[in-house]
């Protein structure tokens, strides 16, 4: 199944007729979703909430996904799991706007992908390692040392 091009897109224009401080949930679910060649996620769950705020809609939300490790030591593939929490404004004009610089647009959509993005790229480990004590390969002959020892270890 081809993933839309909008995955996170949603229009929040209802949130403005809500009472201030009133919020509405949203859940997003996706059994694979990618979002940047480095973010290429499986088992995506989301968990918004969008409230009504004086200055615009606040968005509060909840995002886990699994994404695909190679192990810094050993090389091999392992999966990885990423969460982040957002709160972000969408600001009703420009005298509201945050640092973010996220205003709500006339029609209301809004698109979560570069938000959400930027928060879950930031969880990705600099140098991922498949467990603490992943013993990593053996520089002579590469041997997987999880997986067993090799002559060269077994000499020293
Ligand atoms: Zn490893
Ligand atoms: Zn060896």
């Amino acid at each position: 199944m081809r993933q839309s091009r909008f995955p996170l897109r949603i229009n929040v224009g209802f949130v403005l007729s809500l009472p201030l401080g009133d919020s509405r949930d949203v859940p997003f679910e996706f059994s694979k979703i990618i979002l940047s060649p480095e973010l290429e996620m499986s088992d995506f769950k989301g968990q918004t909430r969008f409230g009504r705020a004086r200055q615009g809609i606040l968005l509060q939300g909840d995002f886990e996904a699994w994404i695909n490790q190679e192990c810094t030591r050993c090389l091999e593939p392992f999966p990885y799991r990423i969460s982040t929490h957002v709160e972000e404004l969408y600001a009703l004009d420009e005298r509201n706007v945050t640092e973010s610089g996220l205003i709500l647009p006339q029609d209301g959509n809004i698109d979560l992908a570069p938000i959400v993005r930027e928060y879950l790229t930031m969880e990705i480990p600099i140098q991922p390692i498949c467990k603490p004590d992943c013993k990593g390969l053996c520089p002579e002959c590469g041997q997987n040392l999880n997986q067993g020892i090799c002559s060269h270890r077994q000499a020293a």
